[in-house]
């Protein structure tokens, strides 16, 4: 976030608090930082609950506030004086802050940093209203931009749950009522376009409470979800990537080796200690057994790079409180892949992934971008090897002509690494992909190469997915296409709607279904006693791609006049009539071509 807005924002926390203490009197006051796209204040309402329905009445006063140019009038105050002030006025979080300030120079609340000083302190009075804070804020309540109030929820002090429940208002902040239109527009159409709801109304997948953040796949969201595995799989046979299938569970020893024991042990699922006395860890990724299968056998540069795909089910204890419908889960597929190679395969390898980004993300109508994580504080391996590496990386990256930023120090411990952000419909950021140079776990696993002058060398790993988690990646881009899949994800691809029982009509939707199920389209017939409005409204709602009305007319021509789903870029002033065979064929191309826009 620019430091003016985030200055903003976080100055309106403040405007929002006075004017909570003007309306409410006797309250008590959390931490009130600046967030992605506003603010949000913790306050103790005491023995009062304020709900939604108060936000108007809270807004009316911060006007009121920044109407009259109140300034942010700056002191300083010793930390003792500080904690005085806090008890006297009943400000018993900031009392708490103050004092861990004083003792332990640092507070535990992210959110707010209150300085490096711990012998003063600083306070900001808007008007009569003063709180502690390091700032900085605006000159006055004047400079603030528009904002409205959002919501109310619950939280906890300092987020435990042991300690007391308090109430938190967020607002939203900008510089300009444009922007804030916008901004409030965009959340409207990602609230319609919510995976979890439109999953639910399109029967793709559900969760139960047997198994929290594990997605169970209905019919409909396998079709999807085998789909997206067969385009990958299709698309690297291509390449030269060999599938393997791993074990999902592992001895301990082998975490220990990778080294996945020390830095996520903690995060994984792991089983009781066996008759045998083994510990076993449910496999959180894939990397361990690649390298099991790497060293499986003597391997020469003649077979390298060796490129290893898998789609294994993985497992991560995420936080219950963390877990996000698909976006964050606690079972997920990686269409993962471990490629070893020389260190001078490095730059032309990168290169073919980069054809394997385009061919990914162009198919979905996804624009994109690449950053670049360089050399960590701490990190494996020799500086050289790392410089070598980081400056190819670059290069392939200019010739990308793709955007790409640097993030210093972002990269692994193990190695740089390039990520994949795609930006959705709505202009929001997702980082999807990620593509990492390993020079560590081959060292670890002790993998070897015969090189052509017959000297024994390790080879590097690069570790690649393209979609990122299957679950997360569907789950984005059914926000992305608003559940409406291109024909060949649908799990419905034609909708068949008998007008009426007439044992011609029923003879050619018969006919319809045969030659859907000889041309593998995925078609369903509606003869339901439903009116012919409300079926093809039904079509609508479960948004298939095509479909076709069957009546008297169409009995006797024996042609299917064709509906087709509005996004498709279909010319509606074409009048779209086919023959059975002839729309079969066609809808089964369309899938078969993997297109977005309907030809028909
Ligand atoms: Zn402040
Ligand atoms: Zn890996």
């Amino acid at each position: 976030m620019e430091k003016k807005l985030e200055t903003m924002r976080h100055s309106m926390a403040h405007i929002m608090a006075a004017a909570v203490a003007r309306l409410y009197g006797d309250v008590k006051f959390g931490v009130g930082p600046a967030v992605d796209d506003g603010f949000y204040y913790d306050i103790d309402f005491g023995a009062q609950t304020i709900s939604d329905t108060d936000l108007p009445k809270i807004e009316k006063e911060m006007r009121k506030i920044i109407g009259q140019k109140l300034e942010f009038e700056r002191s300083e105050m010793p930390i003792d004086e500080a904690i005085d002030w806090a008890k006297k006025s009943g400000q018993v979080y900031k009392q708490e802050l103050l004092e861990d300030l004083g003792t332990k120079g640092t507070t535990s609340v992210k959110e707010e940093d209150l300085g490096d000083s711990v012998s003063e302190v600083t306070f900001y009075t808007v008007g009569d209203f003063t709180d502690l804070c390091r700032g900085p804020h605006l000159a006055n309540t004047g400079e603030a931009g528009v904002f409205k109030l959002t919501r109310v929820s619950g939280a906890y002090w300092r987020g435990d749950e042991k300690r007391p429940q308090m109430q938190r208002i967020y607002g939203v902040a900008f510089e300009a009522d444009e922007q804030l239109q916008d901004y409030l527009t965009q959340q409207e159409e990602a609230k319609k376009r919510d995976h979890r709801k439109l999953g639910k109304e399109l029967e793709l997948f559900m969760f139960h409470e047997t198994a929290p953040g594990m997605p169970y796949w209905l019919p409909n969201g396998v079709i999807v979800y085998n789909e997206l595995v067969n385009f990958w799989r299709e698309e690297h046979q291509k390449r030269g990537y060999q599938e393997i299938v791993s074990p999902i569970l592992n001895k301990q020893e082998l975490y220990q080796t990778s080294g996945h024991f020390d830095h996520y042990w903690d995060d994984m699922f792991a089983t009781e200690k066996n008759e045998d006395g083994e510990v076993y860890g449910i496999k959180a990724m894939n990397c361990p057994n690649a390298m099991v299968v790497f060293g499986s056998k003597p391997r020469s540069y003649r077979d390298l790079p060796l490129r290893l795909s898998d789609t294994d089910t993985l497992h991560r204890n995420e936080l219950s409180g963390t877990l996000n419908g698909l976006l964050r889960v606690r079972e997920f597929r990686q269409d993962d892949a471990h490629i070893y190679v020389t260190e001078k395969q490095i730059k032309e390898e990168i290169e073919r992934i980069f054809g394997i980004v385009e061919r990914f993300y162009s198919i979905f109508d996804m624009s994109y971008s690449f950053r670049l994580g360089t050399r960590p504080e701490k990190f494996m391996g020799e500086a050289k090897l790392w410089d070598k590496a980081e400056a190819s990386l670059k290069e392939i990256l200019e010739g990308s002509n793709r955007e790409y930023f640097i993030e210093d120090g972002d990269g692994a411990f193990y190695g740089p690494k390039i990520d994949i952000l795609m930006k959705d419909v709505l202009g929001r950021e997702w980082q999807m992909g990620t593509i990492q140079l390993d020079f560590q776990q081959p060292l670890r696993f002790k993998l070897k190469y015969i090189d052509k002058d017959g000297s024994e060398k390790t080879p590097i790993c690069i570790h690649r997915v393209i979609y990122g988690s299957m679950e997360r990646f569907i789950g984005i881009l059914i926000e992305h296409c608003a559940g409406k899949f291109p024909v060949w994800l649908s799990p419905e691809q034609l909708r068949v709607i008998k007008v009426k029982d007439d044992p011609k009509v029923d003879e050619l939707c018969a006919k319809i279904m045969d030659l859907a199920q000889e041309y593998g389209v995925r078609a369903t017939l509606d003869d339901s006693s439903n009116s012919v409005g409300k079926k093809i409204r039904s079509a609508e709602t479960w948004k298939v791609p095509y479909s076709v009305v069957v009546g008297d007319k169409e009995s006797e021509s024996g042609k299917l006049p064709l509906r087709i789903r509005g996004d498709l870029g279909a010319d509606e002033a074409v009048e779209h009539v086919y023959a059975p065979e002839q729309l079969m064929e066609s809808i089964a191309n369309e899938a078969k071509e993997r297109v977005s826009r309907s030809s028909l």
